[in-house]
C-alpha cells in the first residue's frame, strides 16, 4: 500500500489512520458526513423518538403479557448497558438479565453489575464462558495479529444472549449499543465480530487444541434461524433518545454504580487491547472515533476532543500492571507476550471470512427493499 499524507478531518477528529478515509474540498470526512444519515434513520433524538420509544415498550409489554419475562437484557456493566438496565426498569419491563463472564471483568464491573440488578430488582442469569476455551481462542488471536482482539469476548457475548432469548422463547433482546456515543467506526479497521466462519479460520490456523464449549452463531443462525424462524428482535433503545453520557454516569451514580477511570474499564482485556495492544501495534485509537460520534451527535467539541486526544493512552505503572495480569491469566511469559506483540500483522480478510456470503445477502435485502419499500433488516 502506497503511504498517503497525514490528514484529519477539519469537523471531527477521524485521520488518515484510517486507510479507506476521503475528505472533501472542504476537509470533511467520509464518517461524519455519513453520521448526517443516522439522524432520523437510526438515531431519533427528539419527539419522534420519544413516540416511538413509547410504542416499542408498549409492544414489548403486550407481547410478553403472559409470560414470566418480556425481553432479554444483555449487562456488561459497562455504562451503556448499565444505562439501559435502569431505564428498561422506569419504563416497567421484566428483563431476562443475561451476563456473559468471558473471564476478564474487573472487580468494579462485578460490583456495578451487582448494583444494578439489586436496585432493579432483577434475576441475573450469568452464562460464565469455559475459561480455557477463551484463553486458547484468544491465543489464537494474538498468534493471528489481527485488529480485532475483542472478537473472542464479542461474539461470545452475542451468542451467549441470543442462544439464551432463543431458549427461553423470548423475542425481544434488548442491547446498550447506540449511534449517539459509537455511530462513528471505520470498516477498515477490522471485520464483523459476529462472523463465526472468520473466527474458525483463525483458531484452525493458530490454535493447539479444538473449542470444546464455546458458542457460536453460524452466518444462517444470525441471518435466517434467529431473525426469520425464531423472529428474535434486537432492539437498541438508546437509538430512540438524546443518549448522553454525562447524563447517564449521573443517573447511575445515583444508584451506587461508580464510574470506570477508563473507557471500558469493565473488561480488563478489552482496556488492555484498545489503550495498548490496537494503538501500538496497528495505530488505530478508539478514541477518535468514539470522540468523532460524540462531536457530530453534538455532545462534545472538536478542541476538546483534540485536548483529550493528547492524553496518554495509560499511566505507565498500570500499564505494567495490567500487562502482568494479562499475562499471568493467560498463562504466558512476558518475553512470549512481547514476542506477540512483534509479530507480523494480518488483516481478517487473510482468513476465511463470510464476507462474500454478506454481500450476496445485502443485495438480496437491497432488491427486496426496493420492491417492497420496506427495510428488512433485523441488525442495526
Ligand atoms: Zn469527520
Amino acid at each position: 500500500m502506497t503511504e498517503r499524507p497525514y490528514q484529519i478531518c477539519s469537523v471531527c477528529v477521524m485521520d488518515t489512520s484510517d486507510p479507506e478515509i476521503s475528505f472533501d474540498d472542504n476537509g470533511q470526512c467520509n464518517h461524519c458526513r455519513d453520521f448526517e444519515r443516522l439522524l432520523g434513520t437510526v438515531w431519533f433524538p427528539n419527539e419522534d423518538g420519544a413516540r416511538r420509544l413509547d410504542a416499542l415498550i408498549e409492544l414489548v409489554k403486550s407481547e410478553g403479557r403472559n409470560k414470566h419475562y418480556d425481553c432479554v437484557l444483555g449487562l456488561s456493566g459497562g455504562i451503556d448497558s448499565s444505562y439501559l438496565a435502569l431505564k428498561t426498569h422506569e419504563w416497567g419491563l421484566r428483563p431476562l438479565v443475561v451476563h456473559v463472564d468471558a473471564g476478564w471483568n474487573s472487580e468494579l464491573a462485578v460490583q456495578n453489575i451487582e448494583r444494578i440488578v439489586k436496585h432493579c430488582g432483577y434475576e441475573l442469569h450469568t452464562h460464565v464462558v469455559n475459561w480455557e476455551d477463551m484463553r486458547e481462542l484468544q491465543l489464537s488471536y494474538l498468534r493471528a495479529a489481527v485488529a480485532n482482539q475483542d472478537v473472542p469476548q464479542d461474539h461470545v457475548f452475542f451468542a451467549g444472549l441470543y442462544h439464551f432469548a432463543t431458549e427461553n422463547n423470548v423475542r425481544y433482546v434488548l442491547d446498550g449499543g447506540n449511534a449517539a456515543t459509537e455511530g462513528i467506526f471505520p470498516h477498515a479497521w477490522h471485520g464483523a465480530a459476529m462472523d463465526a466462519r472468520n473466527l474458525n479460520a483463525i483458531h484452525k490456523a493458530f490454535g493447539s487444541t479444538p473449542l470444546v464449549d464455546y458458542p457460536r452463531i453460524s452466518f444462517s443462525q444470525f441471518y435466517f434461524w434467529y431473525p426469520i424462524v425464531k423472529r428474535m428482535t434486537p432492539l437498541r433503545p438508546l437509538n430512540l433518545m438524546p443518549y448522553s453520557k454525562e447524563q447517564a454516569v449521573g443517573e447511575l451514580e445515583g444508584i451506587g454504580w461508580r464510574a470506570y477511570p477508563r473507557k471500558h474499564g469493565e473488561s480488563l482485556f478489552t482496556k488492555f487491547f484498545q489503550n495498548y495492544y490496537l494503538p501500538t501495534k496497528f495505530g488505530y485509537d478508539k478514541r477518535r472515533p468514539h470522540l468523532s460520534s460524540l462531536i457530530a451527535s453534538g455532545a462534545t467539541t472538536r478542541e476538546q476532543a483534540l485536548d483529550l486526544l493528547l492524553e496518554p493512552l495509560y499511566d505507565a505503572n498500570e500499564l505494567r500492571r495490567d500487562r502482568q495480569y494479562i499475562c499471568r491469566k493467560l498463562r504466558i511469559r512476558d518475553e512470549e507476550f512481547e514476542d506477540l506483540m512483534n509479530r507480523p500483522t494480518h488483516h481478517y480478510t487473510d482468513f476465511d471470512n463470510w464476507d462474500r456470503q454478506y454481500a450476496m445477502m445485502k443485495a438480496v435485502q437491497n432488491q427486496v427493499a426496493r420492491l417492497s419499500g420496506r427495510r428488512i433488516t433485523r441488525y442495526s
